[in-house]
């Protein structure tokens, strides 16, 4: 351990203990640093975007727990820009926080400002998307995102009724797949993750996608924008669909599946005879559980942001304690330089069976926000 970190691990124990206390829903005020006179330690939260309810989120349920557990916070949001994430991480820095807590804009525009974070010896929690190329990545606290993918191909063969009995004599049917940002390292373990459930049917030509648009580089969706993945399903629609209907929508984000069946409603997808398709989605965001309970958005993988504010928290306190945090990954995940230690958890198919039980009786959402 370098002298500077040696320094702030005394003063972190305490906080450490307040965590574990807090977490166990004690009163964590014996043991924080104020009462003993010392001087709070600051935690520095980079969150990407205030465009989606989940990173909004994140961020308060962060600096929550952090503040609970006795450090000060400093919470900045990149609003999609990965210039302006980079001048904010940079400012935390000068200001002196003792750790960082970063969801990369850009995966890969941050190796830079990690070379002076450890410089400063700041440590670095890579928060929910994985930071690329860079030795200073301490600790990535994520879920499993490969299997967010799978859970969404299975969804969509399960619907499709190809895994049954008698699934193999069923189909053609049309599908057309969306992935995310092609920035955000999670882009390609969801796309992978659903492409290993879907690619043995899509050989079979059980299905079929008619735009032939099925490697990573033709579907991603730059910043997961809804409006752009709107523009590309118009797009499809127009070209791929003028006599075929499509059948079932491959979408890694709520934000996205929204924007989809905007252009499919405008198309005048939704009648009896022209049903909408089944489409996926991630994040559990309330106005896609309201399409879910509506009957236009099918699906959407819901992940515990409550739990992961919690494991992220865990892990600053365990680093600025000197301890090691408790990890249940050492191998997925390569950022290049280095595999960089995880702790993952687990996502959940959502749908309009299960959502009240899932989401609402677990607090994640609120009924009334439900209408
Ligand atoms: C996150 C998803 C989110 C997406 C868009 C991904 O990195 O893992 O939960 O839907 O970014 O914000």
């Amino acid at each position: 351990m370098t002298k500077a970190r040696a320094a702030t691990t005394a003063a972190a124990v305490t906080a450490c203990c307040a965590l574990l206390l807090t977490a166990c829903g004690q009163d964590s005020t014996g043991g924080s640093k104020e009462e003993k006179g010392k001087k709070k330690q600051t935690i520095g939260v980079a969150m990407p975007t205030k465009s989606s309810e989940r990173w909004i989120a994140d961020g308060r349920n962060m600096t929550k727990i952090l503040e609970k557990a006795g450090y000060d916070t400093t919470l900045q949001y990149g609003e999609d820009d990965p210039d302006q994430q980079v001048a904010q991480i940079e400012n935390m820095i000068t200001q002196g926080v003792d750790a960082l807590v970063i969801a990369a804009i850009n995966g890969e525009a941050l190796s830079n400002v990690l070379q002076q974070a450890a410089d400063a010896d700041i440590p670095v929690i890579s928060y929910d998307r994985l930071i690329l190329g860079s030795p200073h990545v301490d600790y990535y606290a994520s879920f499993d995102n490969e299997k967010v993918g799978r859970l969404q191909g299975e969804y969509l063969v399960e619907k499709l009724g190809l895994d049954k009995d008698g699934g193999k004599d069923k189909g053609p049917y049309n599908i057309e797949l969306f992935a995310g940002s092609n920035d955000d390292n999670n882009t390609r373990f969801f796309f992978n993750g659903a492409m290993e459930v879907l690619k043995p049917y899509l050989d079979k030509k059980q299905l079929v996608v008619r735009s032939k648009q099925t490697k990573l580089n033709q579907v991603t969706t730059l910043r997961w924008d809804g409006g752009t993945a709107q523009k590309r399903m118009d797009d499809l629609l127009t070209s791929a669909y003028s006599r075929e209907r499509v059948d079932a929508v491959l979408s890694p984000y709520d934000g996205i599946s929204i924007g989809i069946l905007s252009a499919l409603k405008s198309d005048d997808y939704g009648s009896k005879a022209k049903p909408l398709p089944i489409v996926t989605g991630q994040d559990a965001e309330v106005s896609s559980v309201k399409s879910i309970v509506a009957g236009e958005q099918t699906q959407t993988v819901y992940k515990d942001f409550r739990e992961l504010a919690k494991v992220a928290a865990e892990m600053v306190d365990a680093v600025l304690g000197g301890d090691e945090p408790e990890i249940n990954d050492d191998k997925t995940y390569d950022n290049g330089e280095k595999v960089v230690p995880a702790h993952l958890l687990e996502p959940v198919s959502v749908d309009k069976s299960n959502y009240q039980e899932m989401l609402v009786d677990s607090g994640f959402l609120d009924a009334k926000d439900l209408g």
